[in-house]
């Protein structure tokens, strides 16, 4: 039986990349998607498009996940249209990267209200709901760079760590309510995030893959659809690396 169907997510940064593959996936098992994003509204209507092709029900609303007021104008929109939410993905996500050294305190902090202030915002305003309907998944993505650190990037890995420590907090808080909260940490995939590297960079990257090739966003879909089924329901508080290897 598909446990999926009839759900309704919320995806954050679903309108491109890898949350936009993960809205499909859930689409596609049959959930009805709220599509957040941050200004891309084109994109945004287009993974909207997709999910309906994938036969489901799904509406693009634009918030800035950093920002309360907008969260919870995201989170109401999500109930008035379909009442309740079921399983919530924080997988919105920006990068500011140079050394240490040139990095300015403004792109530190950027990074980190982004990528973490914003999964917590998200998780609190959602999680309420779940709280009350004694039911809830909420995968969270951070990254392998959150669990080995990376050269150019302390503000981004300190934020995906720091999605990890805030997963196993909500984990521990939540299980009691039938809630599970678990982190999938990708490698390096294919997207607009990582396609604006230097050649030199990703053949760098590439060398350090087991799996010798770069993952596609569907990749971490299919593991999202997992840890937000039914079949997962005792999982909660962990770390999935979905990274070719690269973490073993
Ligand atoms: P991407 O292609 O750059 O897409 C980023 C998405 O996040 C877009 O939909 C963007 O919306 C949205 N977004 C950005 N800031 C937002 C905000 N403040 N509020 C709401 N939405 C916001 O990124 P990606 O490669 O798919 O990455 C998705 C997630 O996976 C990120 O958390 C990233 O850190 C993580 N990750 C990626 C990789 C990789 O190799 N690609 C590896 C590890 C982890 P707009 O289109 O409106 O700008």
């Amino acid at each position: 039986m598909n446990s999926l169907k009839g759900k309704t997510a919320i995806v954050t940064g679903a309108s491109r990349g890898i949350g936009r593959a993960i809205a499909v996936e859930l689409a596609a098992k049959g959930c009805n998607v709220v599509v957040d994003y941050a200004g891309n509204v084109n994109a945004a209507e287009e993974t909207v498009k997709l999910c309906q092709e994938a036969g489901a029900s799904a509406i693009a609303v634009c918030a800035d996940v950093s920002d309360e007021k907008a969260v919870n104008e995201l989170i109401s929109k999500a109930q008035e249209n379909y009442g309740s939410i079921d399983i919530l993905v924080n997988n919105a996500g920006i990068t500011r990267d140079n050394l240490m050294l040139r990095m300015s305190a403004e792109d530190f902090d950027e990074v980190i209200s982004k990528n973490l202030r914003g999964a917590f915002l998200m998780t609190k305003y959602a999680g309420k709901i779940m709280l009350k309907q004694r039911a809830g998944r909420i995968v969270n993505i951070s990254s392998i760079v959150g669990l080995h650190g990376n050269a150019g990037q302390a503000n981004y890995s300190a934020s995906k760590a720091g999605i990890i420590g805030l997963t196993k907090t909500t984990a521990l808080e939540y299980a009691s309510r039938g809630i599970t909260a678990n982190v999938i940490a990708p490698g390096f995939i294919d997207t607009d995030m990582t396609s604006s590297l230097p050649e030199k960079v990703k053949e760098s990257m590439l060398s350090r893959i087991p799996a010798g090739k770069f993952g596609q966003a569907e990749d971490i879909a299919k593991a999202v659809a997992f840890l937000a089924s039914d079949d997962a329901r005792y999982i909660t508080g962990q770390v999935l690396g979905v990274d070719g290897g690269m973490g073993a």
